[in-house]
């Protein structure tokens, strides 16, 4: 639908306007012909002013109708602008997770179901997961490996249960070929952090910092902290990060004061995506998979052309690469860097991990 489709007939409009303004006119030049003004042109002058007050009021009629779409198309694009900087969180979800685990235990506490694995002789987070995949058989340790993801000079392996992640840290430890070579650390876990939206262009951000604290009732005995600023083309927004308890009463109101303003917010969630592979994890100039300039278009993967020239059909290569080496198939109809991609969504589950979202009640 073109969204000002109907603007056309406000050059109807013109045109009756002026017919009417021109019936006027002749009516007036009659009348002053005449020294006194007769019932008929009394009436003629009645019929001509009620057709004005009726074209005008067609004109703002149209004019609220045009008004209203475009708030509707802004409010629209905002929102779809929203999701793409930030993926949406089933925020509903976590909550529900974290009661489940509060009513379950006495004293919460997080799960300790991962651990970082790093090389004394490697930084090549590849070249560790290869050491420890040939050294431990989690076949034999009878343990379920969740995930093992690189991160900086190594690797993170995540377990289904707090005694599996034991076994292997002791396997690990005791190992012939590791166990001089490999440092094993529990994941820090970062406080979750917010992004506030449109903050403005000249923001002071201790200012901020005391506003949010004094307007919010969420955040009374919250700990704040700056995160950074994030300039967009629609406007600068705010991250900021803040402790679990106060994060959960603020994400339940969804929306936060800051001066004469109630902004949107969100959970911040960066998945880090090359823009040259599309793979996770890293950034295209630091992309080891393609070294020369091509470029691969993200709706179909194929070299040689880009997402707009594309006719092909969308296939997104993180989903196939999985589907192909694992028995769970996935929809892969999609652009690379689709929002709607399972891929993604699991490197956002994956960014959790290192949150904690714990506290005491
Ligand atoms: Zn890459
Ligand atoms: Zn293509
Ligand atoms: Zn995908």
């Amino acid at each position: 639908m073109p969204p000002f489709g109907s603007m056309a007939s406000t050059e109807d409009f013109t045109v009756q306007a002026q017919k009417v303004h021109e019936a006027g006119l002749e009516l007036l030049e009659t009348a002053s012909r005449s020294n006194k003004i007769s019932i008929v042109n009394q009436n003629g002058f009645r019929k001509i002013f009620m057709d004005f007050v009726e074209v005008i009021n067609k004109q703002q009629k149209l004019l609220n109708i045009v008004t209203g779409r475009m708030i509707e198309q802004k409010e629209l694009i905002q929102t779809k602008l929203e999701k793409l900087i930030t993926p949406p969180i089933p925020f509903a979800e976590i909550v529900k997770e974290e009661t489940r685990k509060h009513r379950s235990r006495s004293r919460p506490r997080d799960k300790k179901n991962t651990v970082l694995v790093y090389s004394k002789k490697e930084t090549d987070s590849r070249k560790v997961r290869d050491k420890v995949q040939k050294a431990i058989d989690p076949f034999k340790l009878k343990i379920g490996i969740k995930n093992v993801k690189d991160v900086k000079k190594g690797i993170l392996i995540e377990c289904n249960k707090e005694d599996e992640i034991q076994r292997l840290t002791d396997e690990i430890e005791g190992n012939e070929t590791l166990k001089n070579e490999c440092e094993i650390h529990q994941p820090q876990k970062f406080n979750p952090k917010i992004i506030i939206y449109r903050v403005g262009e000249n923001f002071d951000i201790d200012e901020g910092l005391s506003k949010l604290k004094e307007q919010n009732e969420e955040f009374d005995e919250a700990e704040v902290k700056h995160e950074f600023l994030q300039k967009t083309k629609f406007g600068t927004n705010w991250v900021i990060s803040t402790d679990p308890k106060s994060f959960y009463k603020i994400m339940k109101t969804g929306k936060v004061n800051c001066g004469w303003q109630r902004h949107n917010i969100r959970e911040y969630l960066k998945v880090k995506q090359c823009y040259k592979c599309y793979r996770f994890g890293h950034l295209a100039k630091f992309c080891k998979n393609i070294t020369d300039d091509r470029i691969l278009c993200s709706k179909c993967g194929q070299a040689g052309h880009r997402n707009r020239e594309c006719s092909n059909e969308a296939k997104c290569l993180n989903c196939a690469r999985y589907n192909e080496r694992s028995r769970v198939k996935y929809d892969d109809k999609h652009d690379c860097m689709s929002r709607d991609c399972s891929m993604i969504q699991k490197e956002i589950d994956f960014l959790r991990i290192r949150i904690n979202y714990s506290f005491e009640i």
